[in-house]
């Protein structure tokens, strides 16, 4: 019997500039800036972690932001919304908040059993603010302005793109993920219990167009496995039905990465060891931390990231998009 896949581990996308992608994702979501890292297959680029207090798995937001990338636009087999989790009751709360920052807020009264508020972040990527009866309690991040009652209690789930629906369905399926709903062209398919970040919905449309990556696109999502050992279990499991990789060291977790038959790159991480590894709770995401083969590079390294500020402790601050509007 497998360990089960309880939900999302974390979501991986694309940004441009890091400094406004750092603000958006601490000053206005309230997430905690976890990890300060750069990207192990390119260290010349930062690799940014978003989570709850201590970056618990299902928790997690990450970004390459890459300050000169080009926009891509979603299509198929692609992550099309990303949501996360608040209560019920804070739906008003984002609502407010959101639109006082001068944020375009799509607003959808009821999505089986959820209120969604759908929104770009500074990239244009499209994120959601799932409110619902099942939110769970919350490790609310230290410095954010967000009250802890309405902080996001981490992932709900994602959204993909897909021309048809059969053969994703059937790997979701194998991970665990069974067909609980169906609103016109979207099937919500969810994990047992109530882990953060069990629904998978999927929008069928087969005449929609490939996307194209680039800042604002979701790379790849990953998926939980509990310990090195489910991980390999899920590995000879999954590699019966695709190709996946072997295990990658990604520092604060274990990876092995698949591409579902739709095109949506699937990863599976283990939960440890997690954030806490190589710097204390009180102070993750302040410094740069990097893997120990890489810390002969330091100083070349540093050089060619640019300076970040992390702002704590502090009210939500106005936003400037590329045109020089408030966002
Ligand atoms: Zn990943």
């Amino acid at each position: 019997m497998l360990s089960p896949v309880v939900g999302l581990h974390h979501v991986t996308a694309i940004a441009s500039d890091p400094q406004k992608n750092l603000d958006f994702y601490t000053r206005v979501l309230g997430l905690r800036f976890v990890k300060r890292t750069v990207n192990f297959d390119d260290p010349g680029t930062y690799h940014f972690y978003f989570g709850d207090d201590a970056g618990s798995p299902g928790t997690i937001l990450t970004f390459f932001p890459w300050p000169h990338a080009a926009r891509g636009h979603a299509g198929a087999g692609e992550v099309t919304k990303t949501a996360f989790s608040v209560p019920a009751a804070s739906f008003e709360y984002w609502h407010e908040m959101l639109t006082d920052q001068g944020i375009l807020v799509e607003e959808t009264e009821k999505r089986f059993d959820e209120r969604v508020l759908t929104f770009p972040d500074p990239d244009g990527m499209k994120i959601e603010i799932a409110a619902h009866g099942d939110a769970g309690p919350v490790n609310a991040p230290r410095f954010a302005s967000v009250p802890p009652e309405h902080a996001i209690r981490g992932l709900f789930g994602v959204t993909l793109l897909e021309q048809k629906a059969d053969e994703t369905a059937g790997i979701l399926s194998l991970m665990g993920f069974q067909k609980t709903g169906q609103e016109g062209s979207r099937l919500r398919f969810s994990a047992p219990g109530h882990a953060l970040g069990n629904h998978i919905d999927l929008i069928v449309d087969p005449k929609a167009k490939f996307g194209r990556s680039g800042a604002g696109s979701v790379h790849h999502i990953a998926f939980r496995a509990q310990d090195d050992a489910a991980q390999k279990e899920w590995r000879q499991e999954i590699s019966k039905h695709l190709d996946v990789t072997p295990v990658m060291d990604r520092t604060y977790f274990h990876s092995i990465y698949f591409r579902e038959p739709g095109g949506v790159l699937f990863e599976l991480a283990t939960d440890p060891p997690g954030f806490a590894l190589d710097e204390p709770i009180e102070s993750l995401g302040e410094e740069l931390r990097i893997p120990q083969w890489l810390e002969a590079k330091r100083s070349f390294i540093e050089q060619r990231l640019a300076p970040i500020v992390l702002h704590k402790s502090v009210p939500p601050i106005e936003l400037q998009t590329e045109a020089g509007a408030t966002v």
